[in-house]
């Protein structure tokens, strides 16, 4: 292994590309195909040309080998699960009658059949259909979808490299089927998955693939020594095959830690890791671990995750080192480039010069293939990348955009004392009781009312220019006057305004404050056909004018009750929003955390006394590695509580949380020191509520007692039950009634019964107390 020979071999690669084209056509077929409107066979056409169209520009670009097998109509997940013949019992009869319905029918359930559970993959705001796996799941080869992609790919004159979701990360991924005996757990197929692997690595090898690539993910979790064995005793076996491809094992989204010396031992001839961000430990580890000889080492440098430029000085020097530790050196984007939008040249809105900055799926291409120019050629071959690169960075690091001196001193001023309260708990909350004088059992809603069509087409006629400003905010006050009296009708204590002026939760606050760029087509997959757009936190942020205080005192002005104000906070801010990556997220948090206590401040000073900042993003941002996770729950809290610690103690703070397992951040919950937290219990029987309890959480609760997620109205006595359940383990004094989360996706029928019968529960319960 000569750091010579590996850098004249470097090449460039990419582990996936967006699948949805340059105008979410893949979106438009597949809901087209849904509705009927579009057929299987023209479905399948557009599939294969945008498959053909984003090898085309890779090769073009000057990517080497191409990954295949990353394309999906859902999730990738899913197609593993078809992969390895996995589909559960109540999905085979679809299954078999159309093999395409079948699979929309795991993704989304039918009429008769429950879909697949979904769930974040890792920390990226990607979601996939969990694997359901028991004792008696049989798995099957069906290469058909990875072979075809194979073929179709080097009909197309290109090299293929199919990228599968490795064998350990697809059980590790896996939950226990629906009937599996407590405690099943699915790692213990792997005997019997590998088998099937083995078979697909084969036909793959048959049908031409040279490289395959295994993607265990997974593996940047903190493992226990059994699952360590088992990525062993894998690798040990798919790499013993002999009719097989040559193996690239690849990680990603952090470091390896104490699976790097099981992969670089195992007989695979490619190891692809992470280099950014908090797996740049990586880069000690594997000098640690005696490097990689003999193998073939793909360094994640252009990180995958996040819209900006390369520093490519920096990841030159960090491929340098690299050359020393492997036998081949090739230069990739640290994940696949899903995570990403497509093409930043499609943006019209985004000030040139900042366009500069910003680097989406093609523009992190051409990077990855400079890096890999650079390397194997010499730092001369692109000294022009290298000097606009640095002219980029510099500019960046010099604009007003980034370097706000009022935010930056304002920020560099902040102390202890502007992250507290100014009293205790117990006094604010006896002043509160005075100040609010509510009933024992208070009820309340999370925010949103239902989002009715109405409102979206005074959304489009604004866009439209069909109607003007005057017009849509009148629309948005019936709205309004509607919601409140429905809430005074109906016995609500605690009032909200119903948020009908918001298109999104962090959107409508990313538009209104300096700091924030917005994307025409940034476009990311979300799940299956949904996409979103990630607003990007690219500048020193900084809130020019009130974003929502007109719209909670219009409320206030219709009703005697108390309108609890509504915002999203800094955590969930950044957390669904692309972040700077020239500056700590620590930094970027207390910038949108101070901006937003100026909110709080004026909701306070115009007459707000219950403010409700949103926080249903705080756990999904932990970290993979649970040691990182003290660092961002400290700037995570300590965040939260300089948005909220400078109102009086008689004004109180609520935050909404929505999901049932608080396990990691029950410590967490008690930090933020709200006055009132509402979260989400009605599935899991109020069980948060009684997790709570046992750390001694001194403040007042909502745990849900209505599943906003289904159409379902649960009924007095039923609501009266979940409440009876948390009386068990939160005193009366602190129990606040309200549902799961917001009702935005909500009908107003459902709505309406349901929170008459919440009202009902709590009367009926506050009379025996
Ligand atoms: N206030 C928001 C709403 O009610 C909260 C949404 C959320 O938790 N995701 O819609
Ligand atoms: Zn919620």
């Amino acid at each position: 292994m000569t750091g010579k020979s590996a850098a004249a071999a470097a090449r460039a690669t990419v582990y996936g590309y967006p699948r949805q084209g340059q105008n979410r056509e893949l979106k438009k077929a597949i809901e087209g195909y849904w509705k009927g409107r579009v057929t299987a066979d023209a479905l399948r056409e557009t599939a294969a040309g945008l498959r053909r169209e984003n090898w085309r520009r890779l090769a073009e670009a000057g990517v080497h080998e191409v990954p295949t097998g990353d394309f999906s109509y859902y999730d990738h997940v899913l197609d593993t699960s078809v992969m390895v013949g996995a589909v559960p019992g109540r999905h085979r009869a679809a299954v078999a009658a159309d093999a395409l319905d079948g699979y929309f029918a795991m993704a989304r359930g039918t009429q008769e059949v429950a879909p697949l559970e979904m769930t974040k993959w890792f920390d990226t705001n990607y979601h996939y259909l969990v694997p359901e796996l028991g004792p008696d799941t049989v798995f099957t080869a069906d290469s058909a979808k990875q072979v075809g992609e194979v073929s179709e790919a080097l009909a197309l004159g290109h090299t293929p490299r199919p990228v599968l979701v490795g064998p350990v990360t697809y059980l590790l991924l896996a939950k226990p089927a629906p009937g599996a005996p407590a405690g099943f757990d699915p790692l213990t197929l792997l005997d019997r998955l590998l088998p099937v692997y083995a078979e697909v690595l084969g036909d793959l090898r048959a049908a031409g693939a040279e490289w395959a690539q295994l993607d265990e993910p997974a593996l940047v979790q903190d493992r226990a020594p059994a699952e360590l064995d088992a990525a062993a005793r894998a690798y040990r076996e798919l790499g013993g095959l002999t009719d097989r491809p040559k193996l690239l094992v690849a990680s990603y989204f952090d470091r390896l830690g104490e699976a790097l010396p099981v992969l670089a031992k195992a007989p695979v001839e490619g190891l692809a890791l992470d280099f950014t961000e908090t797996a740049a430990a990586n880069l000690d580890d594997l000098a640690a671990a005696g490097g990689l000889p003999g193998k073939r080492l793909v360094a994640g440098v252009v990180n995958g995750r996040n819209v900006w430029i390369n520093d490519l000085g920096k990841s030159l020097a960090t491929l340098g080192t690299l050359l020393g530790l492997a036998d081949r050196v090739d230069v990739a984007a640290s994940c696949s480039l899903l995570h990403v939008p497509l093409d930043v040249a499609a943006e019209r809105d985004i000030d040139p010069q900042v366009a500069r900055w910003l680097a989406f799926a093609r523009q992190k291409t051409a990077e990855i293939v400079t890096l890999a120019r650079g390397l194997a050629h010499g730092t001369d071959t692109i000294a022009a990348e290298l000097a606009a690169n640095r002219a980029d960075h510099a500019a960046r690091a010099g604009s007003a955009l980034t370097r706000d001196p009022a935010v930056r001193s304002r920020t560099g001023a902040v102390t202890d004392a502007d992250g507290r309260r100014s009293q205790p708990y117990e006094q604010r909350a006896a002043a509160q009781r005075a100040h609010l004088g509510l009933p024992l059992l208070p009820v309340t809603t999370i925010g949103s009312f239902p989002q009715t069509g109405e409102l979206r087409t005074a959304r489009a006629d604004l866009r439209a220019g069909r109607i003007d400003t005057a017009g849509y905010e009148e629309r948005i006050r019936a709205e309004i006057q509607e919601v409140v009296s429905f809430q005074e009708k109906t016995g609500i204590d605690v009032l909200v305004h119903g948020e009908p002026e918001r298109n999104d939760m962090v959107q409508y606050f990313a538009e209104q404050l300096t700091g924030y760029l917005a994307t025409q087509h940034g476009w990311v997959q979300s799940y299956g056909t949904r996409y979103v757009r990630p607003p990007i936190l690219a500048g020193d942020i900084s809130r020019p004018e009130p974003m929502t205080v007109r719209w909670t005192t219009y409320a206030q002005s219709l009703t005697a009750r108390p309108v609890k104000g509504m915002l999203t906070g800094p955590v969930t801010m950044l957390a669904w929003s692309f972040v700077r990556d020239d500056q700590p997220l620590a930094e970027t948090a207390r910038q949108v955390a101070l901006a937003l206590r100026d909110e709080v401040t004026d909701l306070e000073a115009a007459g707000t006394s219950v403010i409700q900042v949103d926080e249903p993003a705080l756990r999904e941002t932990l970290p993979l590695r649970t040691a990182d996770r003290p660092g961002y729950l400290a700037w995570a809290t300590e965040a939260f509580r300089l948005a909220t610690a400078g109102v009086r103690p008689d004004t109180q703070i609520h935050t909404h949380m929505c999901y049932a397992e608080f396990g990691d951040i029950l410590q967490a919950i008690d930090d933020i020191d709200a006055d009132v937290i509402s979260l989400e219990a009605a599935r899991s029987h109020m069980q948060v509520a009684r997790e709570l309890a046992t750390t001694g959480y001194p403040r007042e609760v909502g745990p849900g007692v209505y599943d906003i997620h289904s159409p379902r109205v649960p009924d007095a006595a039923e609501a009266a039950g979940l409440l009876r359940e948390g009386l068990s383990a939160i005193p009366a004094e602190r129990l606040w009634v309200n549902p799961d989360c917001g009702l935005k996706t909500r009908g107003w029928p459902e709505t309406r019964a349901s929170l008459e019968n919440l009202v009902a529960a709590a009367r009926e319960i506050r009379a025996d107390l």
